[in-house]
């Protein structure tokens, strides 16, 4: 039996590069979106041109129903065997004082309440060997200063979620995070720059924005046999920031 993955966000940026890597794995994939159905489309038609099953839902991950249906969905594909916890948001760039109680509700909202109802989904569902991804952020070590405190705070988070679900999960499912640096995607358009990642590049020392098939690789890794013996671990992708 072919792996059955979930991926959060699959439609656009680190989500969608992750989609087609695990296909050309060998996985199917269920992925969800929030609003771009184009974008997700594209990404399906690309995992059934690598000989895989493929399901795109539009499904926000803040919303129980939706992630239970995205679930139930990626049931049909065969037994669970991995989550790919990726659909996150950013908000406008800017001074801490000048956060919105708007903004934050959203960040939090999606960025942890998001991810810990997929891990509940994932942690009820997934058999012996299965495996959790949390995409995280260099922002939860770096702090974000100036740009988006709130995020980082809520990144950081996410490697608490990380750390302790692979302990309260071990040895049934391992869990692990990836923590990107500034990576090539729309998502810096939501924080009013979308060239930020380019504007960077003299802060990264590798001296380039990273790509999103370069953190794609290192999420692919953690799910497979190959990092049998890895859980808890949060590795960064980062270019050296
Ligand atoms: P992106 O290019 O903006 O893509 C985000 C994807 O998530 C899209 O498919 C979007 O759906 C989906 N999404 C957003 N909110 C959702 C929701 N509530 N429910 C379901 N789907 C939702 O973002 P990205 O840059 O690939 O970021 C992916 C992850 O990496 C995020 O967790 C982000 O925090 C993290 N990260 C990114 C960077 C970076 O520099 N890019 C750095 C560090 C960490 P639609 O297409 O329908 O809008």
């Amino acid at each position: 039996m072919a792996p059955v993955t979930v991926v959060t966000g699959g439609g656009r940026g680190i989500g969608a590069a992750t989609v087609r890597q695990l296909a050309a794995a060998g996985h199917d994939v269920a992925f969800c979106y929030r609003s771009d159905a184009e974008a997700a489309a594209t990404v399906l038609r690309d995992v059934h041109a690598a000989g895989r099953r493929g399901i795109a839902v539009r499904a926000d991950t803040t919303d129980p129903d939706q992630v239970g249906h995205l679930f139930d969905a990626a049931g049909k594909l065969g037994e669970l065997t991995g989550l790919v916890n990726n659909a996150g948001v950013t908000s406008p760039i800017g001074p801490f004082v000048d956060l919105t109680l708007t903004d934050l509700r959203r960040v939090v909202d999606v960025n942890l309440v998001g991810y810990v109802l997929c891990a509940q989904q994932a942690a009820r569902r997934l058999g012996d060997g299965g495996a959790i991804v949390n995409v995280s952020s260099v922002a939860a070590t770096l702090g974000s200063p100036g740009e988006y405190v709130h995020y980082a705070a809520v990144k950081a988070a996410t490697d608490t979620l990380t750390i302790g679900l692979a302990k309260e999960l071990a040895p049934r499912i391992r869990v692990n995070g990836v923590s990107p640096g500034i990576i090539d995607t729309e998502i810096h358009t939501l924080s009013g720059v979308p060239d930020r990642a380019h504007r960077a590049a003299d802060r990264i020392p590798l001296g380039r924005p990273g790509r999103a098939d370069e953190v794609a690789a290192a999420i692919v890794w953690l799910l497979g046999d190959a990092a049998s013996y890895t859980t808890g671990t949060v590795l960064k992708v980062a270019g050296g920031m």
